[in-house]
């Protein structure tokens, strides 16, 4: 374990949120950073259940880009021979079962358009060629995105925590913030269960922990842990690593090849969420069993499309506490409330494929002295106690979770 002494930098989480953040921050020069994980390695909580999809078609410009930006941090870091995210641009398929998604598909091209995203209109036969063994028969649309892909989402820590290290990174694992410090009106260290160590930016990227740490500084913030799963079969046979992702959104579906099977995750219309005040900092959110239910309702909505995997055996269930906010938008950036005290949370379920954007808007936040109209609206001063209630902030934060693919 490194030595635990005082850094300018501070960040708090080894997950993909935490290693990205330190990633893109010592890549602009500023390396005096410390990372404390609590666990014993890197990357052991939401962030080792992800599905590792990468999709940057999104609904706004800004989000386009965002994506974008982590495809290039992927490919910069795929391009180290000694540790590599296990990325696969192998591209996507999305695909439309009504006339309103196709239509919804031509205002995601637009966007992509705009931001300079190449996404192309596919038909059936094209779309065949590329996912020989999937039925689109059904399909009125296919938005193909021949630069997004997957990772391992372990992986990409260890490629993230690989490059920090060598531009200067400490990284401490085992190492559990317990205590924030404060002088003079703003942020000044923290207390860790190995000592008290001292700092000018804490960044908070403590995951399904966030609420916590952020109500250590002062700020009550709604970062709603909503359970997500997927299942993954055994290999069966044409599945192999090179064809692309794919979404179903109509039947809120997205799916990919995994080690020879097929992974399958949805966003069920009744979520389970819970709420960060019932436990605590020292502890966890509630343990997750498979719920077969509605695992099983995502393969009977994908039945037709792939008939072999029609009750194939599922050999594993990925599942998890990724967080939500209620407007949808990941919180990034300086409270302005708690001078020092920096959020990188809230990731609405994406925020592997969506750390090396996270990345960079907390650069821009941080070091730019004009930050962008899209950064300041992510920042964490749009929650104040008199704009949200609890019970609101859940069931906002929940149906953003429940209509993920909304048209
Ligand atoms: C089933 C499932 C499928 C998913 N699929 C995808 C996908 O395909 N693509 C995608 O982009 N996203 C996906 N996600 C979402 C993604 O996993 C999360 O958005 C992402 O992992 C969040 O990363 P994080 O670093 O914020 O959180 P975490 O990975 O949870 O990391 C936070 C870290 O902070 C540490 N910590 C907490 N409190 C403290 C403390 N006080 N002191 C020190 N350390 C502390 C924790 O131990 C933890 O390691 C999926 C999630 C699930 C559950």
């Amino acid at each position: 374990m490194a030595q635990l002494s005082n850094a300018e930098i501070v960040i708090i989480g080894g997950g993909a949120v935490g290693c990205g953040v330190a990633y893109a921050l010592a890549k602009a020069g500023k390396t005096d950073i410390l990372l404390l994980e609590r666990a014993e390695d890197l990357g052991q909580a939401t962030t080792s259940q992800g599905a590792g999809l990468c999709g940057q078609p999104r609904d706004s410009v800004e989000r386009v880009r965002l994506a974008m930006h982590s495809v290039a941090t992927f490919r910069e870091l795929q391009r180290d021979p000694r540790v590599k995210p296990d990325w696969h641009e192998v591209g996507s398929l999305r695909v439309a079962l009504t006339h309103k998604r196709a239509a919804e598909f031509q205002k995601l091209k637009q966007a992509a358009d705009a931001a300079g995203l190449e996404t192309v209109l596919i038909d059936r036969t094209e779309a065949k060629r590329l996912w020989p063994l999937m039925d689109f028969a059904r399909a009125t649309a296919i938005l193909w995105c021949p630069s997004d892909g997957y990772m391992t989402p372990s992986c990409v820590v260890k490629a993230y925590a690989h490059q920090c290290r060598n531009l200067g990174v400490r990284i401490a694992t085992s190492s559990l913030v317990e205590n924030i410090t404060m002088k003079n009106g703003r942020v000044a260290g923290a207390r860790t269960n190995h000592g008290a160590i001292e700092c000018r930016y804490l960044i908070n990227a403590a995951g399904a922990h966030a609420y916590h740490v952020a109500k250590l500084a002062g700020l009550e913030l709604p970062i709603v842990p909503v359970r997500h799963e997927y299942y993954i079969t055994v290999p069966m046979a044409g599945l192999t690593p090179d064809l692309p992702c794919f979404r179903i959104p109509d039947l809120t579906l997205y799916g990919r090849v995994r080690d020879g099977g097929l992974l399958l995750g949805g966003w069920e219309p009744k979520s389970l969420h819970t709420d960060p005040r019932a436990y605590d900092l020292a502890g966890f959110p509630p343990e997750i069993k498979p719920d077969w239910p509605v695992l099983n309702s995502f393969e009977e909505s994908y039945d037709g499309f792939f008939p072999a995997a029609q009750g194939a055996e599922k050999r594993f269930v990925g599942k998890g506490w990724p967080t939500f906010t209620p407007d949808g938008r990941f919180i990034i950036g300086e409270s302005s409330r708690v001078p020092g005290f920096v959020m990188a949370g809230g990731c609405n379920a994406h925020g592997i494929s969506g750390s090396g954007g996270i990345g960079k808007l907390l650069v821009e936040s941080l070091l730019d002295p004009r930050p962008s109209a899209y950064v300041e609206s992510l920042s964490p001063d749009r929650f104040t106690e008199s704009s949200w209630k609890w019970d609101e902030a859940r069931v906002q934060a929940a149906r953003v979770y429940e209509t993920y693919y909304g048209v």
